[in-house]
């Protein structure tokens, strides 16, 4: 039976090889940033229509929420794409190359887009036989805070009826074209901003008594956090704490009367990212207070952890092996970058996987750069692997 349902959908995604290419070029030429994807969710709309696939548009703004009714109209899982291009000036020499300067696709979101447009043409086209319906997510603003996820969550795209699980896939730039990736349980971390403002008494820096040093409170509160890290969490749950700025604007004889300081803290586990925030406030403030100074702290939240249910993520690295073949199926490892598909994940079970965009012999090109590119093999296999993946899945679904 696998074996005939593989079949056929690689003959669709013959069928359909160049319209897929067409589409991610199609997109990539015409990136628009977060929010404001209009062009690209008309074209998506213009798609549906085409294939005959019911949808809502202008859900959050821009996203689309499209509908594949199979045999069952209350069994239903959800596809995810997201849609939004980066502030970044494509530097490739590419016949696709973004025709709207200073923005660009680096992350792979038209790819992503491509592919789950083409999905949807197949799996509407074999409707009749899939266990269950599917939902089809293209959501907007992935790389901007708060994020596309959390608005679609709220305009209702999990109810009515309500969805089982959410599947996404992301391009790897590490990983060879026709390959995917999965991991279980703890994928991509939660992303929170903290910000400091050391306050002090600036001055001459002949003159160290008559001042409140904010550069040297500064300096042993940089140094004293890192025991959050190395001290406090715990070792069974992986956090980074970074600071890239750290700006006092004296001179080499004059000491600010403050200095500000910003970084990025990413883990795991919700109890501890809320503890976290504490200690790094009080350790931050304290600190400050005992050299004669003062320290504010400002703690933007960004986006949960990504956790990937592991009975779905192993069913799935299951099907995929069926479809791909065992050798092109790989186990992914834990990554401290952040996804706003964690807020899907912390509401039904879901997966998050990996589809390989690298040319085998070629050098890496890495996602949020002006040199990123994808070998558009992975496309062909990226939307044939989701078709078997959601067929599968809903086949294997209980009622
Ligand atoms: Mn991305």
């Amino acid at each position: 039976m696998a074996d005939i349902l593989k079949k056929r959908i690689e003959q669709y995604c013959r069928l359909y090889h160049s319209e897929v290419v067409a589409i991610r070029r199609h997109l990539h030429a015409h990136p628009e940033l977060a929010f404001q994807e209009y062009q690209t969710s008309a074209f998506i709309a213009s798609k549906l229509t085409q294939y005959g696939i019911p949808f809502q548009a202008n859900v959050a703004k821009t996203g689309i929420v499209g509908f594949i009714e199979g045999k069952k109209k209350d069994k239903v899982i959800a596809l995810r794409a997201d849609m939004d291009a980066l502030p970044i000036l494509e530097l490739n020499q590419v016949s696709y190359k973004s025709q709207n300067e200073g923005v660009m696709h680096a992350c792979g979101h038209d790819a992503h887009s491509a592919m789950l447009l083409v999905a949807a043409r197949i799996l509407n086209e074999i409707r009749h036989d899939l266990d269950g319906s599917i939902k089809l997510i293209f959501q907007p603003s992935e790389e901007a805070f708060p994020g596309g996820a959390k608005a679609m969550i709220e305009a209702g795209v999990l109810e009515n009826p309500p969805v089982r699980h959410v599947i996404g896939q992301h391009v790897f730039p590490n990983m060879e074209a026709g390959k995917v990736g999965f991991k279980s349980g703890m994928y991509m971390a939660s992303t929170d901003e903290i910000y400091l403002t050391v306050k002090g008494k600036g001055g001459h820096g002949a003159t160290p008594e008559l001042n409140v040093d904010p550069v040297l409170i500064g300096a042993h509160i940089l140094v004293a956090l890192q025991q959050v890290v190395s001290r406090m969490a715990s070792p069974n749950i992986p956090t980074v704490l970074s600071f890239g700025r750290f700006i006092a604007e004296g001179q080499t004889n004059v000491i600010p009367d403050q200095v500000s300081i910003s970084g990025t803290l990413r883990t795991f586990d919700e109890k501890w990212r809320a503890d976290a925030h504490q200690k790094i406030t009080q350790l931050a403030q304290n600190m400050a207070i005992s050299m004669g100074g003062s320290c504010e702290v400002r703690i933007e939240h960004g986006y949960p952890y990504v956790v990937n249910d592991p009975t779905l993520t192993n069913n799935l690295s299951l099907f995929a092996k069926e479809y791909l073949g065992t050798r092109k199926v790989e186990e992914l490892s834990l990554r401290m970058t952040a996804e706003d598909f964690a807020y899907y994940a912390h509401q039904v079970p879901s997966t998050f996987y990996r589809v390989g965009t690298r040319t085998k012999g070629k050098e890496i090109t890495n996602l949020h750069t002006a040199q990123f590119d994808i070998d558009e093999e992975s496309l062909f296999k990226g939307m044939g692997t989701m078709v078997y993946l959601a067929y599968r899945t809903l086949e294997e679904l209980v009622d």
